[in-house]
């Protein structure tokens, strides 16, 4: 096949190398490998790959404008569409999104790798400062509770559109899961930090150390806000409820990765250090389950993933999960756990069961059923349980009003609107555990209903 019409692959640090730090692996493409990736692009009339992105990012057009040779241009074209694009070009799962649409998916070489020229464009616009333009503040002021990326979009729409902006986090440090849960290797935190200070920089205003629904409460936020938007995420680890669960060395893959990431754990002189265990069992295959394995292998760990059903339904971004592969992470697939051994009231193994598929559940993939006698331990002295989360209840507690589902997500329309007025909400916190993406693209129809409400309000 001519070496015109296959996709580019994006360089990245050996497996051998990366283990041993928190580096970012993906190199990125550099400025020849992001040319000649621009050319593949059809520029289609009817582009689908637009159809993909929940921000509805105008990809044909920072594409063509790349490959004419005009960075700075795709840059000013991707911002206005998308606040995060250095975010998104590294963590978005593009082959279920914009890349899944692309044409070029069915032909041949491959569909057009829109994320590596997101994140090669997103980075080029970081190095020359090019910002988008913002409206000259006015009276109007809006409460956003969370930093994570919902929130972060929302108030950028918001303070772009000249509205005073006050953001309310929890932790010490403002990002959600890009800070707390993301690796460094995947997502270098100096990253979310730039697009932190760029919202500050607009005048936003963001006030750490603050759970509302305890040091402030959302009917006190009400009353002093035209408006307020919450995007609190789903930061409730869910587990296995099997014997031996709450034996020292089984943690959640939050509290794991929030406190390697955020509270750099893996350092000697950390104040809450994690220890460092040999042999590690990671439970389920999502992205997290991939983040929190990949980080116990850079800790000094062996690592075993074990998942209930089998590599085709894993939920990872494919890249994660070759990235794993590559970095020695062992995959128990068919594989569940039924109880946690220990001694002493410390974790020794892990006993599991064999699976096999059977017809499709509610979710749509194959049912796993186990296969009787077919018991077998793992040996491991930890466990990490990544098995998905729900949405904290504090901020429900502490306002009944709130309408939630019986998940605890909180019942809001299309447009972030809530039960009560005034209160919009998005991201995690509504859909459930989703992405990225998909959170900003909530983000930013909440901005877009506040303002027409603003407007119709006449501030
Ligand atoms: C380890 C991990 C890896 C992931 N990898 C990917 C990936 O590769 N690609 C992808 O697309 N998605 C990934 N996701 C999912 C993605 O990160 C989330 O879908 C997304 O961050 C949700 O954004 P959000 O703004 O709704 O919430 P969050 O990012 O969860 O942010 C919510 C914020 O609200 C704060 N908060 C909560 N309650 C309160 C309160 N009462 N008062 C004040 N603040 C509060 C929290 O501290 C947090 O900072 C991953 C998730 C995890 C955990």
């Amino acid at each position: 096949m001519r070496g015109d019409l296959m996709r580019h692959a994006v360089p990245a640090r050996p497996a051998e190398e990366r283990i041993h730090d928190f580096c970012e692996v993906s190199l990125g493409y550099t400025d020849e490998l992001a040319l000649a990736e621009a050319a593949r692009c059809l520029n289609c009339k009817n582009p689908l790959c637009m159809q993909g992105c929940p921000v509805g990012v105008h990809i044909p057009l920072f594409i063509s404008k790349l490959r004419d040779g005009d960075p700075d241009a795709a840059a000013e074209v991707l911002l206005s569409d998308n606040n995060l694009p250095a975010v998104c070009g590294r963590v978005c799962p593009q082959e279920n999104q914009c890349e899944k649409f692309c044409v070029r998916r069915e032909k041949a070489g491959g569909s057009v790798a829109i994320g590596a020229l997101e994140r090669y464009v997103a980075d080029h616009a970081a190095a020359k400062g090019i910002k988008v333009a913002a409206a000259e503040r006015g009276d109007a002021k809006v409460a956003v509770v969370g930093t994570g990326p919902a929130s972060l979009s929302c108030a950028a729409d918001l303070a772009r559109a000249g509205v005073r902006v006050v953001m309310f986090e929890a932790l010490h440090k403002a990002g959600g899961v890009l800070v707390y849960g993301i690796p460094e290797f995947r997502l270098p935190k100096d990253i979310v930090a730039r697009e932190v200070k760029k919202l500050c920089e607009l005048g936003v205003d963001i006030r750490t150390n603050i759970v509302v629904g305890k040091t402030v409460l959302l009917d006190e936020l009400l009353a002093d806000y035209d408006a307020v938007f919450v995007g609190t995420g789903a930061g409730l680890p869910s587990f296995l409820h099997v014997k031996g669960e709450n034996l020292s060395g089984v943690l959640s893959a939050n509290e794991f990765l929030t406190r390697v990431n955020l509270m750099k754990a893996y350092s000697a002189s950390s104040a809450t250090p994690v220890s460092r265990s040999k042999n590690v069992a990671v439970v389920g295959a999502g992205n997290v389950a991939m983040d929190a394995a990949r980080t116990a292998r850079r800790l000094g760990a062996e690592v075993t993933l074990v998942y209930r059903r089998s590599r085709a339904e894993m939920p990872a971004r494919a890249e994660e999960i070759e990235h794993a592969a590559e970095e020695g992470i062992k995959f128990e697939l068919l594989t569940n756990p039924v109880e946690i051994l220990g001694e002493n009231g410390a974790v020794t193994g892990m006993r599991c069961v064999r699976m096999s598929l059977g017809e499709p559940d509610a979710s749509g993939r194959r049912r796993p059923l186990p296969v009787e006698g077919s018991e077998f331990d793992i040996a491991c002295d930890e466990v990490i349980v990544a098995l998905g989360t729900t949405p904290n209840p504090i901020l429900k507690r502490s306002f009944p009003e709130l309408a939630t589902t019986p998940k605890g997500t909180i019942v809001a329309d299309e447009n972030g609107k809530t039960s009560v007025k005034g209160l919009y909400a998005g991201g995690d916190s509504v859909t459930g555990a989703a992405t990225v993406i998909l959170a900003m693209g909530a983000g930013k129809r909440s901005a877009r209903a506040i303002l027409e409400e603003l407007k119709k309000e006449g501030k």
